[in-house]
C-alpha cells in the first residue's frame, strides 16, 4: 500500500501558550531539516498534531529519518481516500491484508470531525468491520487490547485510514531546551551523553580537543564521524576542534605527575566554558560517569569543576558502563567508538593519576603556568565544521583495503 501522509502526535508538550508554539515550531523546523532530501514533502504543523504529506516521497525512507526526531510521541502512516463507503472499504481491506497475521485480533476505530458525513462512527465501525469479516478468514475482534487498530478519520476534505501506531523518539524538539556545549571525545560515553542532551531539547555544539602531532588525523575524524551519527537526532551540529598539544606539553613539563590529569581537565573545562560563553550557551555537558576512572571520582570532579560556576551536566553520571554501552548500540555510535584511534587524553595519561586530588593543590600547581596565554593560543586555533546526518570523515574499510593493494 502506498501511504500518502503521516500523522504525527506530539510528545511531552510543556503545556500551553508560547511554549507550545515554540515546541511545534521547532519540531516543524527539525522535521523539515531531516527531510530536506525530499523537497516534495509538505509539513503542516497544527495545534494538536502535525501532518506530513508525502507527495510520492517513499514512506520507508522518510520513516527512517522521522523516527530519530525528538518531540514525536507516536505517528501513523495514513492513506487519504475519497469520501465514499466503497473507497473506505477497499483501502481498509488492503491495509488489513498487509498487516494481518493468523491469530491477531483487531478493531475498527472511527473518528469524525465532519458531522455532515452520511454515516456516523458506529455505523462506519460496523459496516467496515462486517466488510472485512466477509473478505478475510480467521479475523477476531477484540475491543480492549487488539493487535491491530484500523483507524478511520472522516474529515472535511477526505477520509484518512491507518493501521499502524509507530513509536517516535520521545523527548523535546532540539532547540526548545536552549544552547550548550558538549565535550565530545572519541569514546563510548560522551556520544551517549550527547544523545541524551539532544533528547531533552538542548541544542549542542561539540567541543573536541585534539593534539597533533601526538594524535592522528584519524582520531579527529572519528570524533567528527561520531558527530555525523548524532546529527541524525539534531539535523546539524557544529563541531569545534580545539588544539590542545601546547597545553599538554607544558603541563607534562611543569606539573607533578599526580596532578597532570587534574590540571589537564581543568584546562579542558575552562576552554569549553570560554567557547560556551562566546556562543551564548548556558551549560556544559560531558560524558563523565561517577567512579568510572580516576578523573571521575567525586573528589576529581570537584577539583576540576572548580574552574567554573557554569552548570556542568553529566547525563550518564549514574549509569553503569553496561547501560551506557547498550544505549550506544541502540543509537548507532558503539561500533565507531570502539575503533582504536588514540585521543589526546590516552596519550598524555599519567600511569598513576590521583583519585583524590585536592582543589588547593590543583590551583597552586596551575598557577605556575601562563594559563591565560595558553588558553588564548588554543582558542586562536579552533576550527569549526558544520556536520550533517551521516557525514563521513573516515575512509571506509573497503576503500582503505583497496588503497593498500
Ligand atoms: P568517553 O567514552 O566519552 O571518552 P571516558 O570514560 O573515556 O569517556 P574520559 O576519557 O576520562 O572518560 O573523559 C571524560 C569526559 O571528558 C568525556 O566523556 C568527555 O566529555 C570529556 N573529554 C575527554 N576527552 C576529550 C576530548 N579529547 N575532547 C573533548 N572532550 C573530552
Ligand atoms: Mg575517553
Amino acid at each position: 500500500m502506498k501511504y500518502t501522509e503521516i500523522m504525527v502526535r506530539y510528545g511531552e508538550l510543556s503545556t500551553k501558550g508560547k511554549n507550545r508554539k515554540d515546541f511545534i515550531g521547532r519540531l516543524a523546523g527539525n522535521v523539515t531539516k531531516v527531510l530536506r532530501e525530499f523537497p516534495q514533502v509538505e509539513i503542516h504543523p497544527r495545534h494538536d498534531r502535525m501532518h506530513i504529506v508525502l507527495n510520492d516521497a517513499p514512506f520507508e525512507e522518510v520513516d527512517q529519518r522521522l523516527k530519530k526526531v525528538f518531540g514525536i510521541q507516536t505517528y501513523s502512516p495514513t492513506i487519504k481516500v475519497e469520501k465514499t463507503l466503497a473507497e473506505i472499504e477497499k483501502t481498509a481491506l488492503a491495509l488489513m491484508k498487509e498487516t494481518f497475521k493468523k491469530g491477531m485480533t483487531f478493531k475498527v476505530n472511527t473518528k469524525r470531525s465532519d458531522h455532515q458525513f452520511l454515516y456516523d462512527t458506529n455505523e462506519l465501525n460496523k459496516m467496515v468491520g462486517d466488510y472485512l469479516f466477509s473478505h478475510m478468514d480467521d479475523l477476531k475482534v477484540e475491543m480492549k487490547h487488539p493487535d491491530i487498530v484500523l483507524r478511520i478519520e472522516v474529515r472535511k476534505d477526505a477520509v484518512y485510514i491507518s493501521n499502524q501506531l509507530l513509536h517516535g523518539a520521545g523527548g523535546m524538539p532540539v532547540g526548545t531546551g536552549g544552547r550548550a556545549v558538549m565535550m565530545l571525545s572519541g569514546g563510548i560515553d560522551s556520544p551517549v551523553a550527547s544523545y541524551l542532551a539532544l533528547k531533552r531539547g538542548v541544542d549542542i555544539d561539540m567541543v573536541h580537543f585534539y593534539s597533533p602531532p601526538y594524535t592522528t588525523e584519524k582520531a579527529l575524524n572519528k570524533a567528527k564521524e561520531l558527530t555525523g551519527i548524532l546529527a541524525n537526532y539534531a539535523g546539524k551540529i557544529n563541531f569545534i576542534a580545539v588544539p590542545f598539544a601546547e597545553i599538554q606539553e607544558t603541563i607534562k613539563e611543569k606539573i607533578p605527575e599526580g596532578y597532570l590529569m587534574t590540571v589537564q581537565r581543568r584546562f579542558m573545562l575552562q576552554l569549553a566554558d570560554k567557547i560556551r560563553a562566546k556562543r551564548r550557551g548556558l551549560a556544559i555537558f560531558n560524558g563523565e560517569s561517577v567512579g568510572q576512572v580516576a578523573s571521575q571520582t567525586l573528589e576529581s570532579m570537584a577539583a576540576i569543576n572548580d574552574v567554573t560556576t557554569t552548570p556542568v551536566i553529566r547525563p550518564v553520571a549514574t549509569m553503569d558502563k553496561t547501560e551506557i554501552i547498550k544505549l550506544a548500540e541502540e543509537i548507532g555510535t558503539f561500533d565507531l567508538s570502539i575503533q582504536p584511534f588514540e585521543d589526546c587524553c590516552t596519550i598524555f595519561a599519567p600511569p598513576r593519576p590521583k583519585t583524590k586530588p585536592k582543589i588547593e593543590k590543583a590551583r597552586e600547581f596551575e598557577n605556575r603556568l601562563d594559563v591565560d596565554g595558553l588558553i588564548e593560543r588554543a582558542l586562536a586555533g579552533i576550527q569549526v565544521t558544520s556536520i550533517y546526518p551521516n557525514d563521513k570523515f573516515l575512509a571506509d574499510k573497503a576503500e582503505e583495503d583497496a588503497s593498500l593493494l
